[in-house]
């Protein structure tokens, strides 16, 4: 094999959400994989079996999916597997035995131990620079580490070098709370008898106010975003400036467009704040100029997680009433309220907003309008806003008094998209029976 080619991997622990912190650590290896022209590898480091479920590693594949991050290598494919680690217990036996075999590892009270390095080791890291990390007082009287468990549980700094070995990883790019394992790392590297990777720390993500971000802030788990609605365009632009940054203070700035640019020493050693603000704010720009076609896509994803059955609608349909969403909503969860009724077959009507519209003499004129529809052969927005103001000339009221009824019984609310092009959309048959059924309704 090629071995100039880059290597990078993320290594994720399933623990039911996907970090922001990780997903930028994700990122950046794929960024660095695409700029490199190398490979992006996905493990799963799966080993806890309490905590592993496979729910816990479908939120990582399908937050990666979500942000656009494919793999090359990785659950479905690669000649490197399993990328499971869960699965690879043969190989981390086969390499315990080969330490023992050096005299580098023993046994010890049922578990094994790996005679440690006994002197400082230096960790060139590529973002921090050189550290030398020494041994504590502790270490130094007796360094060694566990490697596998009494339980036959090989320990994550095993099995974390043994994969990275294997599967010829050439930069370790994490965060940087694993600098301080990463002189254990080595040390094993070496007894292996090979090269240790290079190493990219960095660093941390903190809250505004300045603290670590943990699991329970608000804003930490991606699935919040994908809730949420966001554009994963905009999430992955602004992931992309936690810790890095392109020239001239640039903030909008496309994946692409990221690709050749990104390099590893110019991530910033600082640590990075999270800003929501300004998440949401490349949120807003990303969708209003959003192709009519992703708008679509990503519109009809929100609308089927919200509960709508997009399935029994036809394409050119859904395409029809999301072009009237455009430009309206400012997030993809507002849409379920602001278009669901596309999607129903039913329109639910707030009462205390029905009794007040739906006046006597609003009926009245309701069936009025109701009777010209049903006669208007050509039902397009011009036809339908012309037979509403005809409807409304000849009851001698403004076109407004019949504007507002209308759009509550075709839609439940008092705002939505322009109404007579929506009513050509969901189309003449199911408009009148919406409207009848407000007529005959109390
Ligand atoms: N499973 C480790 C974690 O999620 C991986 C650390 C590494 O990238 O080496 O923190």
């Amino acid at each position: 094999m090629d071995r100039m080619k880059v290597r990078v991997r993320f290594a994720p622990s399933p623990t039911g959400l996907l970090h922001i912190g990780g997903a930028r650590t994700a990122l950046f290896n794929w960024l660095y994989a695409r700029h490199t022209g190398g490979a992006f590898i996905l493990r799963v480091e799966d080993t806890d079996t309490a905590r592993n479920t496979q729910e816990a590693t479908d939120v990582i594949l399908s937050g990666l999916r979500w942000l656009g991050l494919d793999w090359d290598e990785g659950p479905g494919r690669g000649d490197f597997g399993p990328y499971f680690q869960s699965q690879r217990g043969k190989i981390y036996q086969r390499r315990v035995q080969e330490l023992k075999a050096k005299g580098l590892a023993y046994d010890c009270e049922g578990a094994v131990k790996f005679k440690m390095e006994r002197h400082p080791i230096v960790i060139p890291d590529l973002v921090v620079g050189r550290v030398t990390r020494e041994l504590t007082d502790r270490e130094a009287a007796d360094p060694d580490f566990v490697i596998v468990r009494s339980d036959g549980q090989p320990v994550f700094h095993f099995v974390n070098v043994v994969d990275d070995l294997e599967m010829n990883i050439t930069h370790v790019i994490r965060g940087e709370d694993h600098l301080s394992n990463t002189a254990k790392h080595i040390a094993l590297f070496r007894a292996f008898g090979v090269e240790p990777p290079q190493y990219a720390h960095i660093p941390l993500i903190l809250n505004p106010d300045g603290a670590k971000m943990s699991k329970r802030d608000r804003g930490a788990s991606l699935q919040n975003y994908v809730d949420e609605g966001y554009v994963p365009e905009a999430v992955v632009n602004y992931l992309c400036l936690l810790g890095w940054s392109p020239k001239e203070n640039r903030e909008k700035i496309s994946l692409p467009e990221v690709i050749p640019l990104f390099d590893l020493p110019q991530i910033l050693r600082h640590n990075a704040r999270f800003d929501l603000a300004k998440l949401e704010w490349l949120n807003g720009e990303y969708l209003r100029e959003l192709s009519a076609a992703r708008f679509r896509e990503l519109g009809a994803a929100a609308l089927r997680r919200a509960g709508c059955k997009m399935d029994a609608y036809p394409d050119n349909y859904i395409t029809a009433a999301l072009a009237t969403c455009q430009g309206k909503i400012k997030r993809f969860s507002d849409l379920a309220a602001y278009a669901g009724f596309y999607f129903q077959d039913e329109v639910k009507i707030d009462p205390a907003a029905a009794e007040k519209e739906f006046t006597p003499e609003a009926k009245a004129r309701l069936q009025k309008l109701r009777e010209a529809l049903a006669q208007l052969e050509d039902f397009t927005a011009a036809g339908i806003e012309r037979t509403l103001k005809a409807a409304a000339e000849e009851l001698g009221v403004k076109a407004g008094v019949l504007v507002h009824p209308t759009r509550l019984a075709c839609t439940g609310a008092a705002v939505g998209p322009s109404l007579y092009h929506l009513m050509e959309i969901v189309g003449k048959e199911a408009i009148l029976k919406r409207l009848d059924a407000q007529i005959v309704a109390g």
